[in-house]
Formats: structure tokens, C-alpha cells, sequence
């Protein structure tokens, strides 16, 4: 009674809105109503062996097991709330979505052998820019639900100076955004790591990071998103 008291009472001064339909009724803790939250295009890859994600990387790096929450398109209900947390400073939105992934995560075995979960990391300039890393948010709300550790200071992207570059300004660029270096091996030796990131397109950045990941002894590496882009 006092809690639901309370609840109303907060609702009052901070009105809670669904971001799918805009109705107030949600609970505190959520974004989408759950008419809102059921029309979200589930990719059911999470618990799906040799779904497309995980062919999107043959070729070109050893993914153990590869998921992804949610299709992403353009305009869609998705890029919405991604766009919410990736430009609009609200951080609770990575929690949110990476909630969601840890009860997808929960309903299958096929991620059971894991050890710990990489936030993909961010280009440096850009975080401090932003606040946070959005993988971050997304790792917190994920291991909030799957109970697993995050390990945020073995691997990170590099800086480069203008003295170190001396390609043309496309390679450069690519450098720039694409190089990773492990930068404390110990505690992902022999492990099983799966990198996290907001949204897999061409799965470059990823690609990019687990090939430095995969140089550690005995590593194993698999990948997960919230969104996957067809
Ligand atoms: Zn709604």
C-alpha cells in the first residue's frame, strides 16, 4: 500500500512514459509497455545455433556461439531506444535492453560455458564525449539478470597521433576507429570472453577487437548485441 502510494507519487513528479506509445502504464523500471515490449522483433538468435550472426562471421574470426536480441531498422521502434542511449544521455536505457538480453540468455544453455563479459570498447575521444561506454550500460543490465563478471580493463581501442599515421586519410580513419591492443592479458587467459556491443551491422568493429582478443593464450570468444542489421 505505502509502496504503490509512493509509486503513484513519484509518477506525479516524474511521469514515466512508454517510448514505443507514449501510455503511462508501465512499471517503473521500463521503457516499453508490454504491448510495446511484445512488438519488438525478437531474432530468437540467442538461443539458435547457426544463426545468421554466427555465419556472418565465418571467414574471418572463431565465434564460439553468437547472438543478437533484436532485429534494428531503420526508423524502427529499436533505433529509437538505441538513439536514447547512445545520444540522449540516458544511461538506465543500456540497463534496460541488456536486461532484456540476460532473460533471453537465461532461457538457453548455449552460452552457459562463458566467463565473462568485454563491453566493445569505445573509441576514448568519443566516451569522454559521451560519459559512458553504451556497452557498458548494456553489460550492467545483462549481468543484473545472468550473473556473470565484467572485465572492462583487458582490452581497449587505441590512440593514435598524427605522427604515427602516415597512410592516406581513408586508411587512416580506418586505423583510428578499428585499432584494439590488449592491454592486460591475465585476466582473459584461457577464458571464455563474450564481447558486448548496442548494434552489429558488418560486425567490422567486432571482428576488429576479437582478432586482438583471439592473439591472448587459450582465449575463446563469442559475441552478442542487442540489435542485428539485415
Ligand atoms: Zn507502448
Amino acid at each position: 500500500m505505502l509502496k504503490s502510494l509512493l509509486s503513484n507519487f513519484l509518477h506525479l513528479i516524474f511521469p514515466h512514459n512508454c517510448e514505443g506509445c507514449g501510455t503511462d502504464i508501465l512499471n517503473d523500471d521500463s521503457f516499453l509497455c508490454a504491448k510495446c515490449l511484445n512488438e519488438l522483433p525478437e531474432t530468437g538468435f540467442v538461443a539458435a545455433a547457426l544463426n545468421p550472426l554466427e555465419k556472418r562471421f565465418y571467414g574471418r574470426i572463431k565465434v564460439e556461439q553468437a547472438g543478437a536480441g533484436f532485429y534494428f531498422s531503420k526508423d524502427g521502434l529499436l533505433q529509437h531506444l538505441i538513439n536514447q542511449l547512445k545520444y540522449k544521455s540516458n544511461r538506465q536505457m543500456g540497463h534496460y535492453l541488456g536486461k532484456l538480453l540476460g532473460y533471453q540468455l537465461l532461457d538457453t544453455n548455449r552460452f552457459n560455458t562463458v566467463d565473462a563479459l568485454i563491453p566493445l570498447p569505445l573509441n576514448p575521444k568519443r566516451e569522454a564525449k559521451r560519459g559512458y561506454n553504451q556497452s557498458q550500460m548494456i553489460c550492467e543490465g545483462i549481468v543484473s539478470v545472468w550473473k556473470k563478471p565484467i572485465i572492462n580493463d583487458a582490452i581497449s581501442r587505441i590512440i593514435y597521433t598524427e605522427t604515427q599515421t602516415n597512410k592516406n586519410v581513408s586508411n587512416r580513419w580506418d586505423n583510428v576507429e578499428q585499432a584494439f591492443a590488449v592491454t592486460d592479458d591475465s585476466k582473459i587467459k584461457g577464458k571464455h570472453i563474450i564481447l558486448i556491443d548496442d548494434v552489429i551491422t558488418t560486425g567490422a568493429s567486432i571482428e576488429a577487437c576479437g582478432t586482438a582478443l583471439l592473439k591472448v593464450a587459450g582465449l575463446k570468444l563469442s559475441v552478442l548485441s542487442v540489435g542485428y542489421t539485415i
